[in-house]
């Protein structure tokens, strides 16, 4: 059986459903909750979303009714206890839950993992997905068209057409393959308006995000060989701005934009410690630097968080470790 018949018989066979996402979701993340969210709804079944990050501000408008709900440890503590069936979506790795890691691995119903990432932990009864997709969303869209579980219509097309879009950079990364655009072709005719979905996502930032973006790219430094650029985001420029950590997503990316650079670092300072994205171009594979760092992710697009250090404690360990990547 497939992996979609078998995740279509679970969801025959079971009544309640919750579905979670990685900490600081993008819409990816959120864009598939909430296709897989209106999927069960339209069964007819209990189903809530419950995330470990409230939904950053640009990508309220996804959650249309407002059903995304904050993890709040008393608060849920019951629903894991009466919930059939758990499904992670975009992550494979239980402590990218991180508060609501302790429950999800001492769940006792069925655990499903439906992501793209690489190296999937091993504690899913059923694990959908693989390295090929270009996002969740893909997945999402292949599994409803393989057993027709429901009709597609606009809502569930617009949270697949943004999870792809962000997902694919807009259509740029590698895994924009000829079969994406056919996907994107098909969501499109359920009425999916492109230029308006994309300035939702992409053009309604706060003032204080580009004043920040100003002030990250003027921290930008290479390192001896050139081929690593790195930028840092301190707490006090997130403050000054009015800004927080939703804003800071894409920036990494102008790294690459130098010609010569192969690998982009960015090192972003938590309330208890740090996190660092990782970007590459071609064949480097910043997940296993990323993994050197207690992170993972994808080839060309990964990322840790270390508790308890400093920038200034690891930034020169981070880009040593990154020289090693270089081809040349
Ligand atoms: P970003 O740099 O945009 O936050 O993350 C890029 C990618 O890196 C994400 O899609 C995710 O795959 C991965 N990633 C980011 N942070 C972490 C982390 O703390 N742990 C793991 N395992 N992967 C991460
Ligand atoms: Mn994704």
């Amino acid at each position: 059986m497939s992996t979609y018949l078998e995740l279509k018989k679970i969801i025959d066979e079971n009544k309640s459903f919750l579905l979670m996402t990685h900490v600081n979701p993008d819409a990816d993340a959120l864009g598939s909750e909430l296709a897989f969210y209106s999927v069960i709804k339209k069964l007819g079944k209990q189903v809530r979303i419950v995330n470990h990050s409230a939904t950053p501000y640009n990508l309220e408008f996804l959650d249309e009714e407002n059903v995304v709900e904050k993890f709040d440890a008393e608060t849920h503590a019951k629903v894991f206890d009466e919930t059939d069936v758990c499904v992670i979506l975009d992550l494979n790795n239980a402590a990218r839950v991180v508060k609501m890691e302790a429950p999800l691995r001492a769940f006792k119903g069925i655990k499903v993992c439906i992501d793209h990432h690489q190296d999937p932990e091993n504690i899913f009864d059923l694990y959908v997905g693989g390295t090929d997709f270009s996002a969740t969303g893909e997945v999402l869209f292949k599994f409803i068209k393989e057993t027709k579980i429901v009709e597609l219509d606009r809502f569930i097309a617009n949270q697949l057409y943004v999870a792809i879009m962000t997902d694919t950079g807009s259509f740029r990364f590698e895994r924009t393959t000829p079969e994406v655009h056919q996907i994107i072709a098909e969501l499109v005719s359920y009425g999916v308006n492109p230029p308006a979905v994309y300035d939702k996502v992409y053009n309604q930032f706060n003032f204080g995000r580009v004043k920040l973006l100003g002030e990250t790219l003027s921290s930008i430094k290479m390192d001896s060989t050139k081929q690593i650029a790195y930028m840092i985001v301190t707490k006090e420029m997130l403050d000054n701005n009015g800004t927080s950590e939703a804003d800071v997503d894409g920036f990494v990316n102008y790294c690459l934009s130098i010609s010569g650079v192969e690998i982009g670092i960015l090192f972003y300072e938590l309330n208890d410690g740090i996190k660092i994205s990782f970007r590459s171009k071609g064949e480097i594979p910043v997940s296993k630097l990323a993994a050197e760092f207690n992170g993972g992710g994808h080839r060309n697009a990964s990322g840790s968080r270390l508790y308890n250090v400093t920038i200034d404690s690891v930034k020169e360990n981070v880009i040593n470790a990154a020289q090693k990547y270089l081809n040349n």
